[in-house]
């Protein structure tokens, strides 16, 4: 298939801002490195079984970053087991107790989410700064349009792009003030118009990685829409080196859904990507259910690999034509089946999902047999 290759198409490619590289752990972010999805645990850091629980199913959905909320010692205490137990790097996630920042760094964290201009005296952010390079740690300043610092409201009048943009320059003075160069900045904000526009002043402004994200976007449908907006824009645009979605949702949804954004935009590749369509009365089989079912049962699949559930034949053919598996509902239950976008077999209503969950893993099987072939 040739759908998801850019090279093929160039009407599809996205020219990505050229940022300087750093590492979170062993992950590389920014350069050339491939757009990571972060997200962060609700769960309470001390409590650290239920914590690592949710990393867990974070990690199988894909996660290549999380973000854990280091609030009191408690949580830094039991933050070494969690970056013991995780698969991922852990990103501790600080506000204002410069303490738990340097606790966090000889924990293991792989990056310390801290502002450094919040954290009180230059010594203070000096012995941040010395944990972090002592313990190879990163650092991610944050800067979010509801928590701007009160001289740039009182000089700006409300947080704007610019304010957004100078609270960053000034945090990132500081850790340069210390010859400390591992660092990545987010410029968030929940106004999509306000956050996109502080981002494109701000990857001209700087070289470092940038964290995308649109701050408390809201639920999972509307939050993604909105998320989808503003994240999309930008990676359209080829900001962004790493990604989180912010919704009022369990963290593996982020995830989930920062993936489908990637894929959308072709930066990505992971699992199967469905085109399906919403169905109407010549549909031969239930699209919705059929999807449903469909997307659940198929999650455990991490090989890229295109699936076309298409109700009927009048775009059926064509976009099975494009896809690694296709499905076209015909009439009498009988339904016609794609593979590498030719006809090839009928199914019948009964056993159709667990007939296309057998065929997808079965030609996810024969990829990675390819891959691993010819490595
Ligand atoms: S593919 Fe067929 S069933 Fe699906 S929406 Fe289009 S016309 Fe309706």
């Amino acid at each position: 298939m040739t759908a998801d290759n850019p090279s093929l198409r160039p009407w599809r490619d996205i020219e990505r801002r050229k940022s300087r590289q750093i590492m979170v752990g062993d992950v590389p972010v920014g350069g050339d490195a491939p757009i990571t999805v972060q997200t962060m645990t609700n769960t309470l850091t001390s409590d650290a079984k239920a914590t690592i629980d949710q990393i867990r199913r974070c990690e199988e959905a894909g996660v290549d970053i999380i973000r854990v909320s280091c609030p009191d010692v408690e949580s830094t205490t039991a933050l070494k087991q969690i970056v013991r137990a995780s698969r991922v790097p852990i990103v501790a996630d600080i506000h204002f107790h410069y303490k738990r920042g340097i606790e966090a760094a000889e924990a293991g964290a792989a990056c310390l989410r801290i502002n450094p201009g919040n954290i009180g005296s230059s010594t203070r952010v000096k012995e941040v700064v010395d944990a972090a390079k002592a313990n190879g740690c990163a650092i991610r300043i944050g800067v979010n349009a509801g928590s701007l610092e009160r001289h740039l409201l009182e000089k700006y009048g409300e947080p704007c792009p610019e304010a957004l943009v100078e609270s960053a320059l000034d945090h990132i003075k500081l850790l340069q003030d210390h010859d400390f160069h591992e660092y990545k900045v987010a410029v968030k904000a929940s106004d999509v118009f306000l956050a996109v526009a502080a981002y494109m002043q701000l990857a001209d402004a700087v070289d470092c990685p940038l964290h995308v994200g649109i701050t408390e976007a809201g639920g999972l449908i509307g939050g993604t829409v909105k998320s989808s907006i503003g994240i999309g824009n930008l990676l359209w645009a080829g900001i962004g080196d790493t990604i989180r979605v912010s919704l009022s949702a369990e963290p593996e949804e982020e995830v989930r859904v920062g993936y489908d954004m990637l894929k959308a935009l072709g930066l990505r590749t992971r699992g199967v990507r469905v085109v399906s369509c919403p169905s109407c009365a010549r549909q031969g089989f239930d699209v919705i259910r059929t999807v449903q079912k469909l997307e659940e049962r198929l999650q455990h699949i991490r090989t890229p690999l295109s699936l076309s559930v298409l109700g009927c034949v009048v775009n059926g053919p064509g976009e099975a034509r494009e896809t690694d598996i296709g499905i076209t509902g015909g009439g009498k239950g009988k339904h016609m089946v794609y593979l590498s976008g030719v006809t090839d077999h009928h199914v019948e209503d009964d056993n159709m999902v667990d007939h296309i969950v057998k065929l997808v893993e079965a030609k996810a099987a024969e990829i990675e047999d390819g891959v691993s072939e010819a490595a």
